[in-house]
């Protein structure tokens, strides 16, 4: 080895590198250490996080990477040392995912880091174990240790009450944690990921088990096997990884993962062109799930936006764009896209079994999970329960049921002669969501299921149930947790009226667990709108000449009956003149 690895880059380098905080919470720490090591060429990492009730105590990442030299060791901590960029030439053709050299500076600045670490095929008999307190190396020594390096991370934010306070519960910091991890994982098929917390395994992914494996490790198979590949190329760039069929979709966009030349990223621009790709295939409002790399030449990415590297820029944005979109049309357009996958039964041969089982064997709860066969005709019970719903006047015109289109649209005739389409689902939607709205000062109607509906949940899903608890019992949820990441629903809201069955169930508590309704400041309002729409009719069903008249009565007695909770229209009016005029009747 000659001389050092590691070099202090030169104040004009520092400078054009964005500044900024990378350590804002425990996750943050984990993507660092994450990063390095797979930077150091790991090809096994193992993330151990210790928490008591009042937040995460400890984190350690173990890698079997190039580890470093004694001189390195300390090296490392120094701001702006990195192994990885020379100058600000390099910057533009970064392949690796650490450069600015500040990481473990800025996390030895708020925590106590204890690091151990011996260089691979060095022939080096000893480790070097460094630990720094304050960004002051307080010991160093020699120690037996394994080639490769692992790094302790201790009393976080100990110097920076204020950033302490900010943190969120344990839960949420432990979703954080899960979420970083797998989106490195997916981004990094070629690491065998391994995250246990308190003693207990939370995920794993095998190495070299490519991009599907991890997604099997960490999502189940049953998703795994529906996906569709993609991977197309243009002069530009690859695009390569797996698309959800149209019926595995998602109210919002957090199951989008993206990653540019490994690098796991966040984007807008790209997430939108992946849900233009799907076109008419999804509902306005639904995204799908989806993994995808794209590469294309370093000196097209600019990482150096913002300091966790999550934000990129892209020069050649808009033919990158287009081309992601061409492509997912494309994978879309040449398979079969029908609910009984097609195509499954050769994906689930690059699937190997997952070693641990991913998710424990309880009761098989994804079983029907997205197999989303759907009742034909809608059972009376469901009209029932909101007859009496309101007091509010009319507000639509009176309307005379003639018949169905579609099994989605309910034709009908208005007195005066005007051709009505309403949308039976979206009507539902408005009469579910306003009774909720309407009885929510008295407690929660609830109605106990006759068979819990069982979820095994990714722990980052599990971690947000939990967290979400409060606010689905106050609308009337009943769930309980009995074992690793699994959990009971008991009962639902009375609006839901899905006791038959426990898919409604579970995708109603997935749509719960994402980002928007997550994120919405007014949680009760998300659920409420989500328990609305899960319950409400779906197109394609067939309703009785009754049922489509009791549908129409319920809507005109709602508050708001022309649009359903999200804002689209239930009803569409053609006048007799504008059928007049179309068929020329003077
Ligand atoms: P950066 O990753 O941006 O270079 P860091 O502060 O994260 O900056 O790390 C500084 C340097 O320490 C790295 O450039 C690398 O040489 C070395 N290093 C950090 N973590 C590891 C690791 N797990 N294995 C080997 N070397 C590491
Ligand atoms: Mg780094």
């Amino acid at each position: 080895m000659t001389g050092t690895k590691i070099q202090v880059l030169d104040p004009d380098t520092v400078n054009q590198i964005a500044a900024g905080e990378v350590v804002e919470r425990p996750a943050s720490v984990v993507k660092e250490l994450l990063e390095n090591a797979i930077d150091a060429g790991a090809t096994s990492i193992l993330v151990e996080v210790s928490s008591d009730l009042a937040g995460i105590t400890m984190l350690r990442v173990t890698d079997d990477g190039e580890g470093m030299t004694p001189e390195e060791a300390v090296l490392a901590f120094q701001p702006h040392a990195t192994s990885k960029i020379r100058d600000i030439a390099d910057l533009s053709f970064i392949r690796t995912l650490g450069f600015r050299g500040e990481a473990l500076a800025s996390i030895a600045a708020v925590a106590e880091v204890t690091l151990v670490t011996r260089p691979r095929d060095s022939g080096a008999l000893a480790g070097t174990r460094v630990v720094v307190r304050g960004g002051e190396v307080v010991e160093k020594n020699d120690v037996g240790a394994p080639e490769g390096t692992t790094v302790i991370v201790k009393h976080l934010f100990y110097n920076t009450p204020a950033r302490r306070k900010f943190l969120k519960s344990r839960n949420t910091e432990l979703a954080h944690i899960y979420g970083v991890a797998e989106n490195l994982a997916l981004a990094h098929g070629e690491v065998a990921f391994r995250v246990v917390h308190n003693g207990r395994e939370r995920m794993a992914t095998q190495r070299s088990g490519g991009l599907l494996n991890a997604i099997a490790g960490l999502y189940g198979a049953d998703l795994a096997r529906t996906l569709i590949p993609i991977d197309a190329r243009t002069p530009l760039l690859r695009i390569s990884g797996y698309l959800s069929r149209p019926f595995e979709s998602r109210g919002n966009p957090s199951q989008v993962a993206i990653s540019i030349n490994g690098r796991s990223i966040t984007s807008r621009q790209i997430t939108a062109a992946v849900r233009e790709g799907y076109g008419t295939l999804l509902p306005k409002d639904r995204y799908p799930v989806a993994f995808i790399d794209l590469s294309l030449e370093a000196g097209l990415v600019d990482v150096n936006v913002h300091p966790t590297k999550r934000e990129v820029r892209l020069s050649r944005e808009r033919e990158i764009l287009s081309a992601v979109a061409a492509a997912v049309e494309e994978a879309l357009a040449g398979c079969d896209l029908a609910r009984e996958a097609a195509a499954a039964e050769q994906v689930q041969q690059q699937i190997v079994p997952a070693e641990p089982e991913p998710m424990p064997p309880v009761a098989e709860p994804t079983a029907t999970y997205a197999a989303g066969h759907r009742a034909l005709t809608l059972s009376d019970r469901q009209l029932r329960r909101t007859e009496e719903a309101g007091d509010a006047e009319n507000l639509l015109p009176a309307m005379k049921p003639v018949g169905q289109v579609a099994a989605t649209y309910i034709v009908a005739e208005g007195a005066d002669g005007t051709l009505y389409l309403i949308d039976q689902h979206a009507a539902h939607e408005r009469i579910l969501y306003d009774q909720v709205v309407e009885r929510r000062d008295a407690a929660p109607e609830t109605q106990e299921l006759i068979m819990p509906a069982v979820l095994s949940l990714p722990p980052r899903e599990s971690a947000a149930l939990r967290d979400a608890m409060p606010v689905l019992a106050e609308e009337g949820f009943v769930v309980e947790e009995f074992g690793r990441d699994t959990f009971a629903v008991r009962a639902v809201p009375a609006a839901l009226g899905a006791l038959e069955d426990p898919g409604v169930v579970r995708e109603t508590i997935a749509d719960l667990l994402t980002g928007a309704s997550r994120t919405n400041p007014d949680r009760r309002e998300a659920v409420t709108c989500i328990v609305a729409c899960r319950g409400a009719v779906k197109a394609g069903v067939l309703l009785t000449h009754d049922q489509q008249r009791r549908l129409l009565a319920q809507l005109a007695r709602t508050k708001t009956p022309w649009t359903c909770p999200h804002g689209r229209p239930t009803v569409v009016a053609f006048d007799k003149r504008k059928l007049d005029g179309m068929f020329r009747r003077g």
